[in-house]
């Protein structure tokens, strides 16, 4: 499905960064496929050493409540919260942007957080009336009519001082148009959404631009 794009990385320079992508549970392999045709070194992180020389992390989606229970189990959520508290870059999407949130409004029983970002996320917004969904948004830095698949998602009710919305529904969006799907704080970019599942590239190559400035 993805073109191999290695003539890609000459616009970034030629070290091809090290990308870590948590493969508890969820969507991790599209991540990887769309990371590796863009000509990325990726890695499965399942372990705290797996942290070791990352030059950024992508957090998928799937389910948040059992990632959050498989973290704390394979004692990865401390050592990742403390990497990112140190700025490793993070690309975190769907149950990957609950579990980064400091607030959720409908948390699960016992269900923890890695509080790393200073939203409120209520899960599952859309309801079973429009469980999944594909569309386009113009995502700030990234380009516009940009292909999304929300799947299951959560939406983001409340932003702190510190974090800029970058997408959010459009206007013709209905009861959810405006809804905030985007947003970033300092090294984190969190999506409510799938860029992994469509053709469109940009917001992988538009994050890997920015690991690669870091690195
Ligand atoms: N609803 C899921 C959750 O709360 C997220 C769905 C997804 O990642 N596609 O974890």
């Amino acid at each position: 499905m993805y073109q191999p794009r290695t003539v890609w990385l000459s616009e970034v320079g030629e070290m091809a960064p090290l990308v870590g992508v948590v493969a508890l549970q969820g969507g991790f392999a599209e991540h990887i496929e769309v990371l590796e045709s863009l000509g990325t070194n990726t890695r499965r992180v399942r372990r705290s050493a797996d942290l070791q020389g990352l030059d950024g992390i992508v957090l998928p989606g799937g389910e948040s409540t059992v990632i959050d229970k498989l973290m704390r189990s394979f004692s990865l959520a401390e050592p990742l919260k403390d990497a990112v508290r140190r700025g490793l870059p993070v690309l975190a999407t769907c149950a990957g942007l609950v579990v980064l949130a400091t607030d959720l409004e409908d948390a699960a029983k016992g269900q923890h957080t890695l509080s790393l970002l200073d939203v409120t996320v209520r899960r599952n917004a859309f309801g079973s009336q429009l469980d999944s969904f594909e569309g386009t948004l113009d995502i700030d830095g990234v380009g516009d009519g940009v292909s999304a698949t929300f799947i299951r998602a959560p939406v983001i009710t409340r932003v702190g001082p510190g974090v800029e919305v970058i997408a959010q529904l459009p206007d013709e969006a209905g009861n959810v148009s405006g809804a905030i799907v985007g947003v970033r704080q300092r090294n984190v970019l969190a999506l409510s959404f799938h860029p992994e599942e469509t053709d469109d590239d940009r917001v992988h190559r538009t994050w890997l631009r920015q690991v690669s400035e870091e690195v």
